[in-house]
């Protein structure tokens, strides 16, 4: 039995928006799963195999990057970079959701093969987690001429997400309603890219296909770069009542202010979720997570502790993942963090608030630390320490 223990911690970011600062100074996960949470005093922390110090720190759900374009291991071709996974863990990110293997050079189109390739694709992250990272990935994108028959053998053979709709040749809202509705039948999630093309070959789509559609993730609602004009984004906004408002570091800032401000205005705050459409043309960001949540903290007028939940519970919860919340039996995924050396406010999240990112002292998945102090944040003011 593996048990992890994590005391003087200074506060539970819970990932809940309804209640984002659980009390207590203590955690206790077995096996890389949750058990409980609290005042040590209350909590058995008797035969520990791993004891981490937290030092006052804050502990938090690992982040979720919603969006992203892995092909194959810790490699994008896109950006010719090496270790973006490992990057991104610097920066507090614990689980990846793939909108797409798009980058992969010569990715197949004809049927046959853009299935094998995703069946592939979730087979290999699967089977390898760049420094741990959880990559859901295996996500194909629609072609014409799938029929419902191809999405129950995705399902069966382990595909859970589509990726955006619109980047291959679907780009009407009748065939791809259909085909989304096909991949909901048999557990698939779906994703549309929402605004202007993002790079050439890709395309326009607007509120009215996305609305047409009716994928469970409007992906990047700003823009993937270039965003809908406000009216529609307004419109998706007040016309979406259960879909995902995801928002991307790669996507146009003024609109993912005006997305958190509508969805605050409308009481739709937990439609909201972070990703970073990285590796892109606008390259790959390992802080990209934490610099949405500081930005929309800041300009959205949202608390930092609810602007946290945007990028680990409301996704966790959008997705259907065991992870990104504190709750019971759920992955012992965290983030340890802590107001940036000389960065202003009284307290981390007071800093965050302010724009400041914090600064990433550890990271945990499924109860294993993966990276202690981050190469990639500005330093934390205190560090955790493994003890035992
Ligand atoms: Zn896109």
């Amino acid at each position: 039995m593996e048990k992890l223990v994590i005391k003087n911690i200074g506060m539970i970011l819970s990932g809940k928006m309804e209640e984002p600062i659980f009390d207590g100074d203590c955690l206790i996960a077995i096996d890389g799963k949750i058990l409980e949470w609290g005042s040590e005093k209350d909590l058995d922390t008797e035969d520990a195999t791993c004891i981490v110090d937290a030092h006052g720190v804050t502990l938090a759900p690992g982040l979720i990057d919603s969006h992203v374009h892995p092909v194959v291991g810790d490699y994008t071709p896109r950006q010719q970079q090496l270790h973006w996974i490992d990057s991104t863990l610097n920066g507090g990110v614990t689980t990846m959701i793939s909108a797409g293997e798009v980058h992969m050079p010569g990715r197949p189109k004809d049927i046959v093969g853009l299935k094998a390739m995703s069946i592939a694709a979730q087979r290999w992250y699967e089977n390898f987690r760049p420094s741990g990272v959880k990559v859901h990935a295996g996500a194909p994108v629609i072609e014409h001429g799938m029929v419902e028959e191809d999405f129950a053998e995705l399902a069966n053979a382990g595909v859970k997400y589509l990726g955006e709709v619109g980047l291959g040749s679907v780009k009407d809202g009748k065939t791809a309603n259909q085909m989304v509705d096909w991949a909901r039948k048999y557990g698939i999630q779906s994703t549309i890219h929402t605004g202007g093309p993002s790079i050439p070959g890709s395309g326009l789509i607007d509120a009215d296909m996305v609305i047409e559609t009716g994928s469970d993730v409007i992906g990047h609602i700003n823009g993937g770069h270039s965003a809908l004009p406000d009216d529609q984004i307004i419109c998706l906004c007040e016309t979406c009542t259960k879909q995902a408002f995801e928002i991307v570091h790669n996507g146009n800032e003024r609109a993912a202010v005006l997305t958190v401000n509508t969805a605050r205005e409308l009481g739709k705050l937990d439609q909201v979720i972070l990703g970073t459409d990285g590796p892109a043309g606008s390259g790959v960001q390992p802080l990209g997570i934490l610099r949405m949540i500081a930005m929309l903290s800041a300009f959205g007028n949202v608390p930092a502790e609810i602007a946290f939940c945007f990028g680990n519970g409301n996704t966790s919860r959008q997705r259907d993942l065991d992870v990104g919340l504190i709750e019971k039996g759920y992955a012992a995924d965290f983030v340890l963090l802590d107001q940036a050396q000389h960065a202003p406010g009284k307290t981390m999240l007071e800093s965050v608030v302010q724009g400041n990112l914090p600064g990433v002292g550890m990271t945990i998945i499924d109860g294993v630390i993966r990276s202690e102090r981050s190469r990639n944040t500005p330093p934390a003011q205190r560090l955790p320490e493994r003890i035992l």
